[in-house]
């Protein structure tokens, strides 16, 4: 390709994303979905969550799932003055205690509902929020109602696989994490600082 025809084809790429950046005027809050089997969906709710903390803005997490390890982004954020809840009772994979694990979830979703409903929070992460969903543990409608109604302002990023249909329709951005390849497969251990 001449200089010529590579100055003319960013001339045209560049009109095309101008007129792109000129049409996406609207304010508000966005609904985000980070889905799928690859792993990056927490770290990117938490690199958006350090990215609205940079500029100042207040953000809330509530963790729907807590492993029987802690985690190095709630050591930093709470540093940085956000609140972390964590369902930590009465929820593991291996009680399988369908009753005690909902009403740690549907108290959690208490503690989320708090903040969905509060101007003051300009982002809020539901991390792992998909599982008490396909687990049955909270209804789907009291999630939707909760993000439909929520300050126009505020942003919302629910995490975790096999997102329902309905959550994927109404947010506004959805990325779908894709295993190329997870080390885990080929016997390296999960690391500190890497995986939690
Ligand atoms: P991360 O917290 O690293 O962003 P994630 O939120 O996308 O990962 P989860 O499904 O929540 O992934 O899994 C939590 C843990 O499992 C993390 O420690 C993560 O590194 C690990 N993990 C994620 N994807 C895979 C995979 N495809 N195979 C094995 N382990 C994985
Ligand atoms: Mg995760």
């Amino acid at each position: 390709m001449s200089d010529a025809q590579h100055q003319q084809r960013q001339q045209r790429l560049k009109e095309k994303v101008d007129a792109r950046i000129a049409q996406a005027q609207r304010e508000q809050g966005i609904l985000m979905i980070f889905t799928g089997n690859g792993k990056g969906k927490t770290t990117a709710a938490m690199g958006t969550a350090t990215r609205a903390v940079g500029h100042h803005k207040k953000v809330g997490v509530v963790q729907f799932i807590k492993g029987t390890w802690e985690n190095g982004e709630r050591n930093l954020l709470e540093q940085a003055g956000v609140p972390f809840y964590v369902m930590e009772t009465g929820f593991t994979w291996e009680t399988q205690d369908k009753a005690a694990d909902t009403q740690a979830c549907l108290n959690t979703w208490q503690y989320a509902l708090q903040l969905l409903n509060s101007p003051d929070y300009d982002l809020v992460v539901l991390d792992e929020l998909t599982y008490m969903i396909s687990f049955h543990y909270l209804p789907l409608e009291d999630v939707v109602a909760a993000i439909t109604s929520r300050p126009d302002h505020q942003s919302v990023i629910i995490t975790g696989r096999g997102c329902h249909r309905q959550l994927i329709e109404l947010a506004d951005t959805v990325t779908e994490m894709r295993p190329i390849k997870h080390a885990f497969d080929s016997g390296i251990k999960a690391q500190k600082g890497i995986d939690w």
